[in-house]
């Protein structure tokens, strides 16, 4: 009977791994296409000073709408296109569209900000990736200060000198680096000052506990003063509610992203809210 058992549970299993199989390499040829055929979308969440109130920057967040499946989340398709390969053709998509997306905007509305695009650490680790992306700043004409690259935690814990070369080539092409979802990678923290990045992004998670006691808010205080002795700007994700605009502005967090202020938008509401604020 046992065996009998074992065998029936393996038979779902393998049923199981074949029908995620299968629905993996579905989103893999549609998200093919979808690069190919241009289905693919950028939205844009403005960045905020504390202070001011003002607009300092924006995120680059990708969409994608596919006709059968619908919406379909980043957090569901970039790892499919990281397994896949695909994430190389995606970042450079991502780029090139936000570079042309900055000229447009400055040609527009005289807007003269910095855009942030996400870089997964396999498109990040590739070799041929400075280049690639010099190749596209020349191509679309972008200014380098207008371009921020958005890097994980995870990808600093394959800590070595090959990385640190390549954040300081990014640097001296003018670009600026940010650090996302700070304090989830558990990596170490020794190899920050080592790395000339400009701006640490503290995890959502963070922001989103500090309603949950002192303790939480004391952590987030850390980094942000870790931050600044390190000579880096802060900003936190994922704002939503006043209670924890105060208490970061009251920890001299200097630039905050969420939905207080602005959920991320696509192009055409995007003008809307520039011509509104104009
Ligand atoms: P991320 O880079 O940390 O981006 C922040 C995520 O938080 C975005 O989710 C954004 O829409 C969401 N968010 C912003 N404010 C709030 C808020 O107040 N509350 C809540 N609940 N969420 C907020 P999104 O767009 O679903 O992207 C998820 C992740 O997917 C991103 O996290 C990033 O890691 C990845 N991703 C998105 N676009 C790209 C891309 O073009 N390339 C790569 N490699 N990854 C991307
Ligand atoms: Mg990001
Ligand atoms: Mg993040
Ligand atoms: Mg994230």
């Amino acid at each position: 009977v046992a065996k009998n058992k074992r065998g029936n549970y393996y038979q779902l299993y393998k049923e199981n791994i074949q029908r995620m199989d299968n629905r993996a390499l579905e989103m893999e040829t549609k998200l093919y296409k979808a690069i190919h055929q241009d289905l693919l979308e950028l939205h844009y969440q403005p960045k905020i000073d504390i202070k001011s109130n003002k607009m300092i920057g924006m995120e680059a967040l990708l969409r994608w709408h596919d006709s059968e499946l619908g919406q379909i989340p980043p957090n569901k398709f970039i790892p499919i296109a990281e397994e896949s390969g695909l994430i190389c053709d995606i970042g450079e998509w991502v780029l090139r569209k936000a570079s042309l997306q900055i000229k447009q905007w400055k040609e527009q509305y005289g807007l003269n900000l910095r855009v942030a695009v996400n870089i997964s650490p396999t498109h990040f680790e590739e070799p041929c990736f400075i280049d690639r992306l010099k190749s596209i700043i020349e191509e679309t004409n972008v200014e380098p200060k207008n371009l921020e690259i958005e890097i994980t935690e995870l990808s600093m814990m394959h800590y070595n000198n090959e990385l640190i070369n390549k954040i300081k080539k990014l640097k001296d092409l003018g670009l600026t680096i940010s650090i996302d979802d700070f304090g989830t990678g558990y990596s170490s923290l020794s190899y920050l000052k080592n790395f000339p990045v400009d701006t640490l992004k503290i995890d959502r998670s963070f922001i989103v506990s500090m309603i949950d006691g002192d303790s939480n808010i004391a952590m987030v205080s850390a980094i942000i003063s870790l931050a600044h002795a390190l000579k880096m700007n802060v900003v936190a994700e994922g704002v939503e509610t006043e209670y924890e605009l105060e208490i970061l502005k009251k920890h001299h967090c200097e630039f905050v992203q969420g939905y207080y202020f602005s959920k991320p938008l696509c192009v055409s509401d995007f003008n809307r809210f520039l011509e509104d604020n104009r």
